[in-house]
């Protein structure tokens, strides 16, 4: 009956401004808003929001015996996925291939590092004020995917285990499927999350080049864990040893914390890696030179980590 109800209010607006006569519009725009209630990343912060600050030289004591806290109470199940079909019997290899090649990894891997780039290409915002050529623009999602690239190629040089969460390129805001493709993915190895990001500063408008004086590498945490605060700490050192950016240290908030660092089953770290809107700092992370060390420099935190674990 309603759904009836509201056909015909619809022919009648149509009828009206002349709407149905004419050629199906083309589908709505498929940049999404951002969502207030899901904090994605250091450009979200609001001014009054509390912040805390830690260094990344500060001792972290992480006793076996206290259980870290590393994500929300209410994080639900992973949705169940339906195992592939088993197949009954696979098929007779007759030879197998002579290697001749020593195998390429001879590292002894330690974590699942799954590698997350934060947003798509159908993220609103997150972009930078086109630059003084009238067309040359930063745009987060492209950059968080190239150096997600860079730091997959040396990992699968060194044989290190990662998993990356998001490869497709055309998606919104999907927080959610990115925490729960994480939450679900089945590993033998302990899981670690890595979030990759640009940050924004406060600025007049999207269009205007946020201050100057804003600029550097945070590297954000799931409040109060231990663990969380140990990784993070290692990232943030070697982001700033690498890029010599300006280190505005390790953060944490009690309250409304990023959605993949509260929802992810496991310890979680977001890095943001400069300012966007800051014009000097996004033309320094458009250079190749620049990326490269950003790159190297989760590599070698991640190195780090699968050498000496998180304890
Ligand atoms: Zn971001």
């Amino acid at each position: 009956m309603l759904s009836k109800l509201f056909q015909a209010i619809g022919s009648f607006f149509r009828a009206l401004f002349g709407g149905g006569s004419k050629k199906p519009t083309s589908p709505p725009t498929t940049i999404e808003p951002a969502n207030p209630n899901l904090p994605q990343d250091g450009s979200e912060i609001q001014p009054d929001t509390i912040i805390i600050v830690a260094n990344e030289t500060d001792p972290i004591i992480i006793d076996p015996n206290i259980p870290d806290k590393e994500f929300d109470d209410d994080v639900a199940d992973p949705p169940v996925v339906e195992d592939p079909p088993v197949m009954e019997d696979p098929p007779v290899v007759a030879d197998p291939p002579v290697v001749t090649d020593p195998p390429a990894a001879s590292h002894k891997q330690k974590f699942l590092w799954c590698l997350d780039n934060g947003h798509g290409k159908l993220t609103a915002g997150k972009r930078s004020p086109i630059f003084d050529d009238g067309e040359t623009q930063f745009f987060e999602y492209e950059f968080n995917r190239d150096i997600v690239a860079r730091i997959i190629k040396q990992l699968e040089e060194k044989g290190v285990a990662f998993f990356n969460v998001v490869p497709e390129v055309k998606v919104g805001n999907i927080l959610e499927e990115r925490v729960n493709r994480t939450n679900r993915k089945k590993s033998k190895l302990p899981k670690l999350f890595v979030s990759i990001h640009a940050n924004a500063a406060p600025a007049k408008s999207s269009k205007d080049w946020a201050p100057a004086s804003i600029k550097g590498i945070e590297t954000w945490y799931f409040h109060n864990s231990k663990k969380g605060q140990k990784v993070a700490s290692i990232f943030q050192k070697h982001l700033i040893e690498e890029t010599g950016f300006n280190n505005r240290h390790l953060k944490s908030r009690p309250d409304r914390q990023f959605y993949v660092l509260r929802k992810t089953r496991m310890t979680a770290i977001l890095t943001e890696n400069g300012f966007y809107n800051n014009k000097a700092e996004a033309a320094a992370l458009m250079t190749d030179e620049v990326r490269q060390q950003i790159a190297d420099a989760h590599v070698k935190a991640i190195l780090e980590i699968e050498e000496n674990g998180i304890s």
